[in-house]
């Protein structure tokens, strides 16, 4: 038997969510729960007249519960060694044996581990807990990690620090969970090197989610004039360098960045690769770049809208950068333009792009619709979590 601190209760009528396994609860569908939880907290859900829904952690806010399981069962270390067997298994059938060493292993609520992210870059795995529950849990996945992968993994690094968000935060300083060996920092991603820094680094270090937009970059390469906006770690530079592109410019705001794309360039071509990479702001290197043909961009900025109510103005701001790529680009040169913002959904993001299309006035066609690869599986009950999109354009 297991212990649960607390039972929740929901209104009549609002189990139909959880029924059709949508793994969050809201606050406003409890009609009262029996004993008490602290944040975090493994806790069962029950329809109004006590039938069993769901385990999951509680949390204080407005998504109460995220579910862990819709049958009733104990959340202890068999519960995380069977949850992180599933997705290994995923990421074997679905990620290439060959050349590549990098692959999200959980993906949040598309592994039913809902504010869980686990990103394994060679022989280390990261972790990001994007809920309390899923921080207080974090031994116990480091112990499940090290029971799956053996002495295939070296280190497990906590960096939950930036992603926590609670009133009472518990979070500590980002660290290694584990540590028993050297760990590699050059990952292998569809054979091209890249140098991963978890520690310093962005989000987990790395964008895995463009690893299959990347390669179809290349497919577009061949003799072209490229401008990567957005750049980061330099990855769409790499697989355009690869493609046979005549000539690859980067751009991105942060130093570290283009210190990093450098790195990264020198680790797959000689010193007279065709590439220069700008620290400068992508809006403003666009609006100065009148003398370059580009024929070939990559649009990839950060999330523009972290919320709901900034959607507005994020769609404006896609609108504004895509624009000014339209406007520039040469003429039967390729676009491709990709939102990563959760809020701004699919057909949102393509109306943006439509109007830019139509405000500067020349012919787009439409190539590819593009997403998140398989190591970064969508719930379909959860559609939410289908946050990246890109369009593959065409520009007369
Ligand atoms: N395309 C990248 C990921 C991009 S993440 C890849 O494939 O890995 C978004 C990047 O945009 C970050 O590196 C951030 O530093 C940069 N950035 C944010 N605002 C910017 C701006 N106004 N101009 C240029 N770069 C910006």
């Amino acid at each position: 038997m297991y212990h649960i601190m607390m039972r929740l209760f929901l209104k009549k009528g609002r189990e139909e969510s959880l029924r059709r396994f949508h793994p969050w609860v809201f606050s406003g569908a409890v009609a009262r729960h029996e004993g008490q939880a602290a944040e975090g907290d493994v806790v069962e859900v029950y329809t109004h007249d006590g039938v069993f829904l769901a385990t999951g952690h509680y949390q204080e806010g407005s998504i109460t519960v995220r579910v862990l399981s819709f049958r009733p069962c104990a959340i202890d270390a068999a519960f995380w060694e069977a949850a992180l067997r599933q997705a290994r298994a995923l990421r074997e059938a679905t990620i290439p044996a060959a050349g590549t060493t990098a692959y999200r292993l959980v993906h949040g609520e598309g592994d039913n581990l809902p504010g869980l992210v686990i990103d394994v870059y060679g022989n280390t795995a990261v972790l990001q807990a994007h809920t309390i529950g899923m921080f207080r849990a974090r031994h116990a996945v480091a112990g499940a990690l090290r029971k799956i992968y053996g002495t295939q993994l070296a280190a497990i690094y906590d960096k939950s620090a930036t992603t926590l968000v609670s009133k009472d935060n518990e979070a500590v300083p980002d660290s290694y969970l584990y540590r028993a060996g050297e760990t590699g920092r050059v990952i292998l991603e569809n054979g091209y090197r890249f140098a991963v820094d978890w520690e310093k680094g962005q989000k987990t270090g790395f964008f895995l989610d463009q690893r299959d937009n990347r390669r179809l970059l290349s497919q577009y390469a061949q003799g072209r004039s490229a401008l990567n906006l957005f750049c980061y770690t330099g990855g769409f530079s790499v697989y355009a360098l690869g493609g046979g592109a005549a000539r690859v410019h980067a751009v991105d705001s942060s130093q570290r960045a283009i210190d990093l794309v450098n790195e990264n360039i020198s680790l797959n071509f000689t010193r007279a690769a065709p590439h220069e990479a700008f620290t400068a702001d992508a809006f403003d290197f666009l609006h100065n770049s009148a003398n370059h043909a580009y024929d070939l961009m990559v649009l990839d900025p950060p999330a523009f809208a972290k919320h709901k109510g900034a959607l507005r103005n994020a769609l404006q701001a896609y609108k504004r950068l895509n624009v000014a790529a339209f406007s520039r680009i040469a003429l039967g040169g390729i676009v491709f333009t990709f939102s990563c913002s959760q809020v701004v959904n699919k057909i949102d993001f393509r109306h943006a792009v439509f109007s830019a299309a139509a405000i500067s006035g020349r012919p787009v066609r439409i190539l590819h619709q593009l997403t998140q690869p398989a190591d970064h599986p969508i719930n379909i009950y959860h559609p939410e979590g289908e946050y990246l999109k890109g369009l593959v354009l065409q520009v007369e």
